[in-house]
């Protein structure tokens, strides 16, 4: 069975009627899937159940107990790898012990609860509760509980929290809704632990409409490449463009990157999404190239998922032969995250691309934590210098940042492009910065692809 189903598709695909039947087999198929997947159900270290087994006793208390309210709380601690890197694996299993423990005490003392260890170092309880406060109650004290304890590394554990609405939630589902909301504030040392809400509840659903509509929407072409001109703005000429996809969606309308991309890239499609996009951006580069026009240059955006690509070269080759267009004309955008997801990777695809003769743009410079660390140890071609350089610029501070960082980037041999000009006097600041090329709302919003053809030709004419 897959472990995804919720407890109504079990029981309503179930060919028995009878309520009491039905949710037999719900529990038969359950216990059955514990069995098969988890030898004796136990993490072996702790003793608590392990995930399989979890759903399973969990699953059964919830059916047994159909008038009382279910919550789920998870835990996941932060940098856990690192107390076994500094302190060696008896303080890490220490530790995991001593947590263990914490989360077993409450399925010892409180009557219908259960304790799972899900990995190392994540951790959840699914108990009934009367007040929802009984579980935020909870995750405080296992947090004091461990902010006590003499480890030799101090963790920072997070927790997420979800206590069901109606009794007819699967334990699965309540986790889910618990670890999206632990998500939300991994990482941030002062929160303790988040309440699955409804704006949660609203953004699960979103992502699950965009999982569920994509795969379709690329077959039937709703997926499209605009482009956005770059310009020089000494001679207001178009120097390139950038792709940019848009997802025209039937009934929703345009559907902005911002709403899908980070969706894509969890689930791995953004590199289907890209290789059509690119394929979009190569046949029209080959097109104007068999039309004997001169070529412009078009950057072609790279996720950082691609760090993990391992075709990523031998797609964008393949590309560039099968269209006829040189490499230098499709310069590939990255972000920093591209370089830190799979440090090597990504680095010895971008020098067998250069050595190919691709471009290699930095994207969206100055937002990342440690942009000279790659201007040192990276070739860029280019660098695209983000918008929020350029957000306060009457700021002197902020002007005297923009000089010196363009300076430097010169320096360095790079093109600059400024991100999101909008206004002649961010033009004017800008160029008074030393920096010339821009693309930005006040020249040119993105496009599709015909609009950007046509003004081409129109430049082209007055050549
Ligand atoms: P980006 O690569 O930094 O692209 C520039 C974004 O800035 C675009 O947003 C563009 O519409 C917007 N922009 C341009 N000029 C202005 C301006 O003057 N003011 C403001 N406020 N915004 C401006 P868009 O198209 O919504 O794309 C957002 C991001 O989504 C892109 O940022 C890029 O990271 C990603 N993205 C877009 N298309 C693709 C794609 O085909 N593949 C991948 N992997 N990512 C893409
Ligand atoms: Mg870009
Ligand atoms: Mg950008």
């Amino acid at each position: 069975m897959d472990n995804n189903k919720t407890r109504e598709d079990v029981i309503n695909h179930s060919p028995q009627n009878t309520e009491e039947g039905r949710e037999e087999l719900y529990l038969d198929a359950l216990k059955r899937m514990a069995q098969q997947n988890a030898d004796d159900g136990r993490y072996r270290l702790t003793g608590l159940y392990n995930l399989k087994a979890f759903f399973y006793v969990g699953s059964e208390m919830m059916v047994k107990n159909p008038d009382s309210r279910f919550g789920v709380i998870v835990m996941d601690i932060s940098q856990f790898k690192a107390v076994n890197e500094f302190c060696g694996r008896k303080e890490g299993d220490r530790m995991l012990t001593f947590i263990a423990d914490c989360f077993r005490h409450y399925e010892d003392d409180r009557p219908l609860t259960c304790a799972c260890q899900v990995r190392a170092d994540n951790f959840c309880l699914c108990t009934a509760f009367e007040d929802a406060n009984e579980l935020t109650e909870i995750a405080v004290d296992i947090r004091r509980k461990i902010d006590e304890f003499p480890f030799a590394y101090r963790v920072l554990p997070s927790f997420g929290i979800c206590a069901s609405d109606d009794n007819h939630a699967s334990v699965s589902y309540l986790k889910d809704c618990a670890t999206i909301a632990m998500q939300s504030i991994k990482g941030k040392f002062f929160a303790e632990y988040a309440v699955f809400d409804d704006d949660m509840r609203k953004k699960m659903l979103q992502e699950k409409q965009v999982e569920n509509d994509i795969v379709a929407a690329l077959k039937n072409g709703e997926l499209t490449a605009y482009i956005q001109p770059k310009v020089n703005m000494h001679t207001g000429k178009i120097i390139g463009g950038e792709a940019l996809v848009r997802w025209i969606h039937p009934e929703r309308g345009l559907i902005s990157p911002g709403v899908f991309i980070p969706v894509l890239e969890k689930n791995g499609f953004i590199i289907n999404v890209d290789q059509y996009i690119w394929e979009q951006v190569f046949a029209f580069l080959g097109k104007m190239k068999q039309e004997g026009r001169p070529l412009l240059p078009i950057s072609i955006n790279v996720s950082r998922v691609h760090a993990y690509d391992k075709q990523l070269c031998d797609t964008l080759i393949q590309l560039s032969e099968k269209y006829d267009v040189p490499a230098e004309y499709t310069p590939l955008e990255l972000t920093e995250s591209a370089f830190l997801a799979d440090e090597t990777g990504m680095y010895q695809r971008m020098k067998i691309l250069r050595d190919k003769s691709f471009k290699i743009s930095m994207d969206d410079f100055g937002t990342g934590y440690s942009s000279m660390y790659m201007l040192k140890s990276q070739t860029m071609d280019e660098i695209k210098m983000d918008r929020i350089f350029i957000l306060d610029l009457e700021n002197e501070k902020s002007q005297i940042i923009l000089k010196h960082a363009t300076a430097m980037l010169l320096a360095l041999g790079a093109k600059v492009i400024m991100e999101g000009v909008e206004t002649e006097e961010q033009k004017r600041l800008v160029l008074e910065c030393g920096c010339e090329n821009a693309q930005g709302f006040l020249f040119y919003k993105p496009m599709p692809m015909e609009e950007f053809d046509a003004l081409l030709r129109k430049q082209e004419q007055e050549q």
